[in-house]
């Protein structure tokens, strides 16, 4: 058994990205300049910003965070947006999910210039994204596609199982790994809270890619000799530790890593990749501009 070690492809990422930003500086190009937009008090939402800015510094980034009171009005939140679309020195923007209830989070990501939606949820996005064309891809899947790659894992022509049909994360997986590309050219199974007799599913795939949101659900009688397991829930479950909590991945990873080819652990796998999209999104972005 292999790990997958996001935390690590991360860092080297990182450094080629950091690199890129010294070259374009150099020649007296732009510095690339992400927003964040956060509403209200959630700890886990503060903390992946937190760790989106510090990333941001660590690359060269420039990085703006506006935080706004749960309290605010949609319409409020949507004039902001529209001041963002419009500032010539932002290249991206990204609204932190999930936004207080009286906020309607679809008119939210369609307020986005798609061409700033650099967590890659406008329509506009998905749809290229649907289609192969260039686009900014959601961020998580994205860089579970980047991991798979960094370590060479064959995907075509294996049977793959997506648990989990979101929008940012299974939808976009399932169809980034049934594309005509490499990493790609899966058969692609998707499963979610009414499929029935699931671990049938499971116990035939090549690779499972776990994204519901349930600590700890794929144990180890539902996987294969050999299987790619990548775990992309992260749950914060109490703890008696500093922080009152730790993160629970969807994968039971005492039972499953044994049996695994290759694995993500939680912390250190698929979150750190996802950060990486981001920041590839922005520059991206950026250079477009
Ligand atoms: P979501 O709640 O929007 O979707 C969960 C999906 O899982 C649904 O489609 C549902 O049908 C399915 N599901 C729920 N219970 C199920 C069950 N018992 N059996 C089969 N399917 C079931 O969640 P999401 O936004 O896709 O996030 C999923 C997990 O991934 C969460 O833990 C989230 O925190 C984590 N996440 C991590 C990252 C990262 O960077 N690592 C990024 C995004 C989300």
């Amino acid at each position: 058994m292999k790990i997958l070690d996001g935390k690590a492809t991360a860092d080297l990422i990182k450094s080629e990205i950091a690199r890129e930003v010294e070259l374009i500086v150099s020649a007296g190009g732009k510095i690339p300049h992400l927003a964040a937009i956060l509403v209200g008090e959630d700890g886990a939402s503060q903390t992946y910003v937190g760790h989106k800015e510090r990333a941001c510094a660590q690359v060269g980034f420039k990085s703006t965070l506006l935080r706004f009171s749960a309290e605010i009005t949609e319409d409020f939140l949507l004039s902001e947006i529209e001041k963002i679309n419009n500032n010539p020195d932002i290249d991206g923007l990204i609204v932190q999910l999930p936004l207080p209830k009286h906020i309607d989070e679809q008119r939210v990501i369609e307020a986005i210039d798609p061409k700033k939606d650099v967590d890659g949820f406008h329509p506009v996005n998905v749809g290229k994204m649907v289609l192969g064309l260039p686009s900014f891809v959601s961020a998580t899947p994205w860089g579970i596609i980047e991991l798979l790659d960094r370590y060479n894992i064959e995907t075509s022509g294996k049977n793959c199982v997506i648990i989990g049909r979101s929008n940012i994360v299974g939808k976009p997986m399932a169809n980034l790994l049934s594309q005509k590309r490499s990493p790609g050219d899966c058969t692609v199974t998707i499963c979610h809270s009414r499929t029935k007799e699931l671990k049938e599913h499971t116990l035939n795939a090549d690779i499972i890619v776990a994204a519901l949101g349930v600590p700890e659900f794929l144990k180890g009688d539902m996987v294969k000799e050999g299987a790619v397991v990548i775990d992309v829930g992260i749950t914060r479950v109490k703890a008696d530790n500093k922080s009152g909590f730790r993160l629970v991945g969807d994968v039971l990873y005492d039972e499953v890593a044994p049996k695994c080819s290759f694995i993500t652990p939680v912390p250190g796998g698929v979150g750190p990749m996802t950060i990486i999209s981001l920041l590839k999104n922005t520059l991206k972005a950026s250079k477009n501009r």
